[in-house]
């Protein structure tokens, strides 16, 4: 038997995999419950409108007029239609029904876009970054060998403090690029300018952008971009993936989705190849897509008065991550993020490793971070906290993280 020797290669565990390792083999012995600020799963629960469009599609599907079986391959027109008139359309952005895949999460997509490109394809993305992009490709096999932490034909663009965490542009040719923000860890974002200025290189240079939204709802002030497409010429170059994950608290219930639009072509053989086309080929033999009650339900965040309670319980996780922020500056540490997303990201004090740290907060205050040379490198000696749980949880776990410090 031949397996996929990449996947054997790849280096040790998913990062939360081996968290959750570590936490449940101190739990049993921990004087008091854990508080998790680890993981960035949410806490609240679904909001009314949302599981009672759910409830009304699946007693639908019980009837024999309503009944639903495969979806279309790209999602229902009625989401698609949700999606282009209350994510897009206020921002300016002109986008057709057709430029909208839905998929059952933003994981799914990120991980699967890599296989619009070639095998041997080069990649660049930011140092610390959400751990799939990397693994997707590198079981695949397009980043070479692994050692002293780096993949050999990866490009990365470090992002810490003394840059301001803005990456450079890459400095060798690359033909995709992944850029997520608001940002998963560092919870920082890029003005509009920084911005322009990768889709211009993008542009100029013909690489793929890969855009990661999923925290656009987090963000707090409109000069700041929430879609790729408010960039004039994105929609030639990139793709973006959203999902209902932390806006709408659907990280269980699965549902996302992707915007290829039908300007987005790259050059084959002398001719124009549309990667919308490429998708929709590649969508139509692997999946049959998310089911009809979590598609309405997913419209249902869409909706008015779903619209109303999802961004209350955003606010309510803002919240948690400003009384973070305040704490710790208050404190004399140095954080970032917070702002425009739900993610704390903090400079360890007094020099010691991400993982000591990790260890030492689970031991001695008994709270779960995630250690930041998880997400890379240049995440070394930072920790990032999450504004996910709730703010009673969230102020008892300040108390204790200051009172060992
Ligand atoms: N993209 C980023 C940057 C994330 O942080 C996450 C989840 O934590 C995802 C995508 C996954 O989203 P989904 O739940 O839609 O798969």
């Amino acid at each position: 038997m031949h397996l996929n020797t990449h996947l054997i290669h790849m280096p040790g565990n998913y990062l939360f995999a081996e968290i959750a390792r570590r936490v449940s083999a101190y739990a049993p012995s921990a004087p008091r419950p854990l508080i998790r600020l680890g993981i960035g799963d949410v806490t609240q629960p679904l909001a009314p409108a949302i599981t009672q469009a759910m409830a009304a599609a699946s007693l639908e599907m019980g009837t024999p007029e309503g009944f639903h079986g495969y979806p279309p391959d790209q999602g229902y027109d009625f989401l698609r239609q949700a999606i282009l008139d209350a994510d897009y359309a206020p921002l300016g952005v002109q986008l057709a029904l057709d430029d909208v895949f839905i998929t059952d999460g933003a994981k799914t997509d990120t991980s699967a876009l890599q296989e619009l490109l070639a095998p041997d394809a080069r990649i660049a993305l930011t140092d610390p970054v959400y751990p799939v992009y990397v693994d997707s490709n590198a079981m695949a096999g397009r980043l070479g060998n692994y050692e002293n932490d780096s993949w050999s034909r990866l490009a990365t663009l470090p992002c810490n403090a003394e840059n301001a965490f803005v990456p450079e542009l890459p400095t060798e040719p690359v033909d995709m690029l992944y850029l997520c923000y608001p940002n998963n860890p560092t919870g920082t974002v890029l003005t509009r300018a920084q911005l322009k200025r990768f889709v211009d290189y993008a542009l100029q240079t013909q690489t793929l952008i890969l855009f990661d939204a999923a925290y656009k709802a987090y963000i707090t002030d409109d000069a700041i971009p929430r879609s790729i497409y408010e960039i004039e010429g994105a929609e030639k170059i990139a793709i973006e993936c959203c999902s209902f994950s932390k806006s709408a608290g659907f990280t269980g219930t699965r549902c996302a989705y992707t915007i290829i639009p039908q300007a987005l072509t790259a050059q084959v053989d002398g001719q124009a190849v549309s990667l919308n086309a490429l998708w929709r080929r590649r969508v139509a033999s692997r999946q049959n897509g998310v089911s009809y009650p979590i598609q309405r339900a997913a419209a249902a965040a869409l909706s008015p008065d779903g619209r109303a309670q999802v961004d209350a319980q955003v606010r309510g996780y803002m919240d948690n991550a400003r009384q973070i922020v305040t704490a710790f500056t208050s404190a004399g540490l140095q954080v970032f993020g917070g702002v425009h997303a739900p993610y704390v990201w903090l400079r360890i004090p007094g020099g010691q490793s991400s993982w000591d740290f990790f260890d030492r907060l689970l031991h001695e205050a008994q709270v779960v971070g995630t250690p930041g040379s998880g997400f890379g490198p240049s995440g070394e000696g930072y920790l990032r906290l999450t504004a996910f749980n709730t703010a009673e949880a969230t102020r008892e776990a300040l108390a204790r993280i200051l009172a060992i410090l």
